[in-house]
């Protein structure tokens, strides 16, 4: 089969990591008798300095007309300075409302050979850590009503949580169809004891439960759900929340793995299409010294294989090249520890690809 992706390399090391994602999916490609197209289109920082806009209309329109889309990481200092809404990071807002990314998938892997990286003790996180973290991407009260208003205390502002049950019903199947795929458990998170949007959200998750009798279904007040990421992190398995709480916790997860450089994240609409990117930034730090780690960015077109292209074997093949690679003792500089083999981004990719 042929692919078309519409490929947004970014800023920093975004086109470092972006070449060596593409590298392995060109052997997946070799391997399965597939053929990617990559249409590589202009956001963020580059784009600014291209066109003098972070979003240019003719990147919406090649990701609305491609299968879907990969990123490497937009923004750095050169930019900093711009108005918020002109920053290259407004690319991504901007992406996520055109192409209606409204559920994002952001799973939390402690690899075995990386549990020392963990913060956490290592019996709670024994034998791996597996959780997604699927958040609410475009509703809530980063979208609701705001503004500034007098009140008796003084000027106020204020910012409306507001979610509609079909938002909730759509989120919640993601989270759902998930869990079938892989342990059968949804923990909803929400603060149904004070907040009446969130008891709406328990009742709607409660309602589409029924549709999955195999899905074990829990609810959790979000501070609970803080302490219990950090406490008892075993005992999720698909996390569901809403825009707010999801970015708190989705932070707290992928922290507990301990290497920013492994994660991988999805932002998907209804139906298949979706957006894949590393969870990290542009690590202008680092940018051309060779020690990006190129692994979210590989992974994440792992998930693109899995989650759009309905390519579950050859997503298989990529998590499994991951470790075959962590297993040999390769590592990069941001996960080495002494007694293993450093390697650059690009010997990176060319070793995964070469365990596909
Ligand atoms: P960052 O994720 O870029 O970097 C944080 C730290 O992690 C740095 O020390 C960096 O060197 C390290 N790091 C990140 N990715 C790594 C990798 N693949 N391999 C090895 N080390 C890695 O976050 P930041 O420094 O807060 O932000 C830098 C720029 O990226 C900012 O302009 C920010 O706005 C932007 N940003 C973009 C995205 C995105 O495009 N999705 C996300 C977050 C931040």
């Amino acid at each position: 089969m042929e692919y078309n992706i519409a490929v947004i390399k970014g800023d920093g090391i975004g086109p470092e990591v972006i070449a060596e994602a593409t590298k392995v999916l060109d052997a997946i490609g070799s391997r399965f008798g597939h053929t990617f197209s990559y249409n590589y289109v202009l956001a963020g920082g580059e784009a600014i300095d291209e066109t003098g806009r972070c979003l240019p209309p003719e990147t919406v329109a090649t990701a609305k007309a491609s299968d879907a889309v990969l990123l490497g990481a937009v923004g750095g200092p050169k930019w900093d300075t711009l108005p918020g809404d002109e920053r290259p990071e407004r690319a991504l807002l901007g992406l996520r409302k055109e192409l209606g990314l409204f559920a994002n998938l952001r799973p939390a892997m402690v690899f075995d050979e990386l549990a020392e990286a963990s913060p956490l003790k290592a019996e709670l996180i024994d034998g791996g850590l597996d959780i997604v973290v699927v958040r609410e991407l475009t509703g809530g009260i980063y979208f609701g009503e705001k503004g500034f208003k007098e009140t008796e205390m003084g000027p106020a502002a204020y910012d409306v949580e507001l979610y509609s049950e079909e938002e909730v019903r759509r989120i919640a199947r993601v989270a759902f169809d998930m869990a079938m795929k892989r342990n059968k458990r949804v923990t909803s998170i929400d603060k149904a004891n004070v907040l009446e949007s969130s008891r709406l959200w328990r009742r709607v998750v409660t309602e589409v439960s029924a549709e999955y009798p195999e899905v074990e279904l829990d609810h959790m007040y979000v501070d609970n759900g803080a302490m219990q990421l950090v406490r008892n992190p075993k005992h999720f398995d698909v996390i569901v929340t809403s825009n707010i709480f999801g970015d708190i916790l989705s932070d707290e997860a992928s922290q507990i793995t301990g290497s920013i450089g492994m994660l991988p994240s999805a932002s998907l609409t209804n139906g298949n299409f979706g957006m894949y990117e590393p969870v990290h930034g542009s690590a202008p730090d680092i940018a051309g010294t060779g020690k990006a780690n190129p692994l979210a960015t590989i992974l994440s077109a792992g998930m693109m294989l899995r989650y759009t292209l309905g390519l579950a074997e050859e997503a298989d093949a990529i998590d499994s090249a991951v470790r075959k690679f962590l297993n040999a003792g390769y590592r990069t500089a941001d996960i080495y520890t002494p007694g293993t083999v450093s390697l650059t981004t690009t010997e990176t990719g060319d070793k995964v690809a070469s365990f596909i």
